[in-house]
């Protein structure tokens, strides 16, 4: 879809506040699942969204909701849900970034791992819009702190990702504690049978969006990979570091011990390499991340858990420094690059004993069959053919 027959935000019937933001933000045009999702979700349905990742979701449901709100009701009014803590911060940000001309509006963001009197705090400002993990939120219910008895909108982000995760009972008591009556909005980027079911339980008369991930829409990442085996991985990955061509590169592996201690060899090294896994605390992982997203350091390093959701604006490139375990995770890890239609790059170092995995991985994608790359004599890089992967090295 070209620019000229996308609709521009101001052809909304949002308050100037909200516009002002977005233009702000730097966007003129909404991507197709905004145009899809905000009207109908103003309109007051619920509403399932399947849409793949990168396609601009948080705007969808953030709009629609500052739209709502009351600003001098001091009841907890909305209420996003989110897989993880990295996503609950990031969806916060999104919303505080919309709500930045709409000085009453008040977000709390409420997730593990941190403190609880921060947040305890957050909740004592009586915020009108809750974002959160279920599990933290649910404790808050628990002491009586977070009354979720007057919500009218709620969104479940990443569905899929939530759900598989074993927060179904979670998510449970958390909807049931919601009035009958308020709007269920559910984000996914693909389907399940824990989503159907949720929204069978839960939703009326759901309006379905669903955005293909095809050409102009979809992420364009260029995917490779390069046979390495346990004993070369690491001089592997120093070739296509050394080259010099990528500012941001996320590189996953599999375990935290492969993680950390992929981070100590780089950062030994001299590289500027950090990493983001389950034994670094909150804190530290989100400044991290928050460095990373600055572009203080160039390589971050990460498990896929700690990785997911998040959304940082131009990662050139992914490296998956192990093939991971889940045939999903690679479509996540990929999707890390390539984001709101940059051309992204995905590079996959893939030992004899991973290809047989590559093959399952490739038979689940049905999609674009990664390019080979091989080191010749030289020991240069080389596309299959012949010409040079970097023109610098
Ligand atoms: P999703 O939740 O679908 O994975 P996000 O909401 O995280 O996607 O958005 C992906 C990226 O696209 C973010 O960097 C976001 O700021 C950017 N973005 C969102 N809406 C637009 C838009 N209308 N125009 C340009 N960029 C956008
Ligand atoms: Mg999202």
């Amino acid at each position: 879809m070209s620019e000229i027959q996308q609709k521009p935000f101001s052809s909304l019937d949002i308050s100037s506040e909200v516009l002002k933001a977005v233009d702000k933000m730097g966007f003129k045009f909404m991507t197709p699942v905004q145009e899809e999702t905000i009207p109908v979700m103003m309109d007051g349905h619920d509403i399932i969204a399947l849409a793949p990742t990168g396609t601009g979701k948080t705007c969808a449901f953030g709009i629609p909701m500052l739209e709502y709100l009351q600003l001098n009701d001091t009841d907890i009014q909305e209420l996003v849900l989110a897989p993880t803590r990295e996503l609950a911060v990031q969806i916060a940000d999104e919303l505080t970034a919309l709500a930045r001309f709409i000085p009453g509006a008040r977000i709390a963001t409420l997730y593990g791992g941190q403190p609880i009197p921060k947040q305890i705090q957050q909740l004592k400002r009586k915020p009108q819009i809750v974002v959160a993990t279920p599990g933290r939120l649910l404790d808050m219910m628990k002491r009586g702190l977070a009354d979720i008895r007057r919500i009218h909108t709620m969104v479940l982000d990443e569905a899929d990702e939530m759900l598989k995760m074993g927060f179904v009972k979670d998510v449970t008591k958390i909807i049931e504690a919601t009035p009958k009556d308020r709007q269920l909005v559910m984000f996914s980027a693909t389907t399940n049978n824990d989503v159907m079911t949720m929204s069978w339980k839960f939703q009326y008369e759901p309006v379905e969006i669903t955005i293909a991930a095809v050409d102009e829409n979809k992420p364009k990442i260029t995917q490779y990979v390069i046979e390495a085996d346990r004993k070369n991985k690491e001089e592997r990955l120093e070739y296509l570091l050394d080259a010099d061509e990528y500012r941001r590169v996320m590189i996953f592996a599999n375990t935290k011990s492969m993680t950390q201690r992929l981070c100590d060899h780089l950062q030994k090294k001299g590289y500027g390499a950090q990493c983001i896994h389950g034994d670094i605390p909150q804190g530290k992982r989100n400044r991290t991340l928050e460095d990373f997203r600055r572009g203080k350091f160039p390589y971050l390093i990460c498990t896929d858990v700690a990785a997911r959701g998040i959304d940082v604006d131009d990662v050139e490139a992914v490296i998956n420094y192990d093939l991971p375990q889940e045939n999903e995770y690679y479509t996540h890890r990929i999707g890390r690059t390539g984001r709101a239609r940059r051309h992204g790059v995905a590079i996959t170092l893939m030992s004899f004993q991973e290809s047989v995995r590559m093959d399952e991985i490739l038979r689940y994608l049905q999609g674009d069959k990664p390019e080979k790359l091989e080191f010749d004599d030289m020991g240069i890089l080389r596309h299959q053919n012949g010409e040079a992967f970097f023109d610098n090295i």
